[in-house]
């Protein structure tokens, strides 16, 4: 897995509570745990309730790191950054199992919470000095609690998914439609198209 992956861990971690139009929370056992890391071989070990409830807390970190980004706060996301990179420091080592390349894993030692930490937090660092901070944001659809890092080459995102994107496109053409109507918002149509939502 290459440096700039890792950021992809918190990400994902942060997705887990409700993203792409889908508001169920992803990460409340230990089955959700381990389906979060089921494709990182060197995380996919032994996962414990303590796994479960740093995770969440460091969610919660994601998030307002993402938030403040999104604020265009830079100072902010930099300063929550500093924290966590403090709280879970890393220790690289070269790594070749599973009939991989060598890679960098930025931490063997501790509990799958720990490396997962390590990995998505030095992940976040090496992605902000190499992509900035206006590239990390939270997804604007309506409700929706996804993050998203932006990688386009236009630097427009805004959503975490093309299914959020859909989503809040439809529902701006629905907006604008409805004042076009002279603002009835309880015509038949209206109604039944609010129902498919
Ligand atoms: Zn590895
Ligand atoms: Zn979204």
């Amino acid at each position: 897995m290459d440096l700039n992956s890792y950021a992809e861990l918190a990400v994902r971690l942060a997705n887990t509570a409700g993203s792409g139009g889908e508001d169920r929370d992803r990460l409340t056992n230990l089955d959700g745990l381990r389906a979060l890391v089921a494709d990182r071989e060197h995380l996919n070990t032994g996962v414990t309730r303590n796994d479960l409830d740093s995770l969440r807390a460091l969610r919660a970190e994601f998030r307002a790191f993402f938030v403040a980004c999104g604020d265009g706060d830079g100072e902010d996301a930099a300063a929550r950054l500093n924290a966590l990179l403090i709280q879970h420091p890393v220790h690289p080592q070269l790594s070749g199992h599973d009939g991989q390349p060598w890679h960098v894993h930025y931490t063997e030692s501790g509990s799958v919470a720990d490396k997962y930490a390590a990995g998505a937090v030095m992940g976040l660092a090496v992605r902000v000095t190499d992509l900035g901070i206006d590239r990390f944001g939270v997804c604007q659809a309506a409700g929706c609690q996804g993050v998203f890092v932006d990688t386009s080459t236009s630097n427009t995102r805004r959503y975490c998914s093309e299914r959020c994107m859909n989503r809040a496109n439809v529902s701006a053409f629905r907006a604008r439609k409805r004042s076009e109507d002279g603002g009835e918002t309880k015509s038949p149509d209206a109604a039944a198209e609010q129902a498919i939502e």
